[in-house]
């Protein structure tokens, strides 16, 4: 294996460090403690996993975690006046609604009900439109947590050749935005893209965010180039016995790191990151709300 790992858990672990040292001295200087309000309705196995690591990071770096479990049938009425009350409270400086949304709730209507300076997943229509404007905005956490890494591993990014595969509103289409906003040369790949290896093989930078394990496979890739692995993807793993299961990415691994000069670990890349930026956009959320200086 010639490429560098990048270790998004250690990575992950100094973003929380920042962050609860931030919340210290927002709750000793100005007496606010940040608050993390997390929605979640109904009884999705990998959402409730999701929700309860959020609620225990949020309590461990100082903050108020606030959480809402609703059944599987709840009214979109109810769910709005859910968050209109969020909205109202001074308390809650940051509200997520985990997804996705069970079949009968509008989960656009319901996304662009949270109020945009509390919407720390950058989902609602005016943070999209911030970011697109490169305006002040709540950045969308996955697309956030893999700028972090890409700036830490090569300083400027400006020039490189970024191809995002996927083109989802949560991963794709925000990273894209941002490798843009650091004036990478950016290619959005989706399932009509032609010749996708081609396309990738022109990539210093890629990241990829399908959803379909092992797709991407290190004849793809650049030699040299960083591969950040969005994918989350749950396989069957019989060599570790009968039943058993195990996380891959959307990217081959070990054939990548042959090649790659920097790959994230799935797990232990961009899915650590993506909690930890929460925990950042809700303390700029708290900041802003209460006009003291937020984190750079
Ligand atoms: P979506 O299903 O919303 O989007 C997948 C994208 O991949 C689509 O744009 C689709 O193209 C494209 N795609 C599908 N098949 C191909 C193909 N054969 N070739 C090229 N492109 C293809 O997924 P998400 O963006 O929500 O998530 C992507 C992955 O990232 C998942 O594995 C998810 O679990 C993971 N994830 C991980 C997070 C983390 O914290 N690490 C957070 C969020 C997601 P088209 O639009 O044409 O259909």
């Amino acid at each position: 294996m010639t490429a560098q790992i990048i270790d998004g858990k250690a990575f992950a672990a100094k973003v929380r460090g920042k962050v609860a040292e931030h919340v210290a001295r927002l709750k000793s200087e100005h007496s606010i403690t940040p608050g993390l309000a997390v929605v979640l309705v109904g009884e999705d196995p990998a959402s409730q996993v999701y929700v309860r690591s959020k609620g225990k990071m949020t309590v461990e770096v100082g903050m108020n975690s606030y959480e809402h479990k609703l059944e599987a049938d709840t009214s979109q009425a109810d769910l709005l006046a859910l968050i209109n009350k969020l909205n109202a409270d001074p308390a809650v400086h940051g509200i997520l609604v985990q997804l996705p949304l069970p079949d009968h709730l509008d989960e656009d209507l319901v996304i662009n009900a949270i109020d945009p300076a509390k919407d720390v997943d950058g989902f609602h229509i005016s943070n999209v439109g911030l970011l697109g404007t490169g305006q002040k905005s709540m950045v969308p956490c996955t697309p956030l947590g893999c700028l972090m890494m890409l700036r830490d591993h090569h300083g400027s990014l400006s020039g490189l050749d970024a191809v995002v595969i996927g083109r989802s509103n949560i991963v794709g289409k925000p990273m894209a935005q941002l490798l843009l906003g650091d004036s990478c040369t950016v290619t959005i790949a989706h399932s009509r893209t032609r010749d996708l290896p081609g396309v990738v093989r022109r990539a210093d930078i890629v990241v990829a965010a399908v959803g379909r394990p092992e797709m991407v496979p290190g004849d793809w890739i650049k030699p040299g180039a960083t591969v950040i692995d969005v994918g989350i993807n749950r396989i069957d793993a019989p060599e570790n016995g009968e039943g058993k299961t195990r996380l891959v990415g959307d990217c081959h691994f070990d054939s990548c790191a042959e090649v790659a000069g920097a790959i994230t670990p799935v797990p232990g890349g961009v899915g650590p990151m993506t909690i930890a930026c929460l925990l950042a956009n809700t303390v700029t959320a708290c900041c802003r709300a209460n006009g003291v200086p937020e984190p750079e």
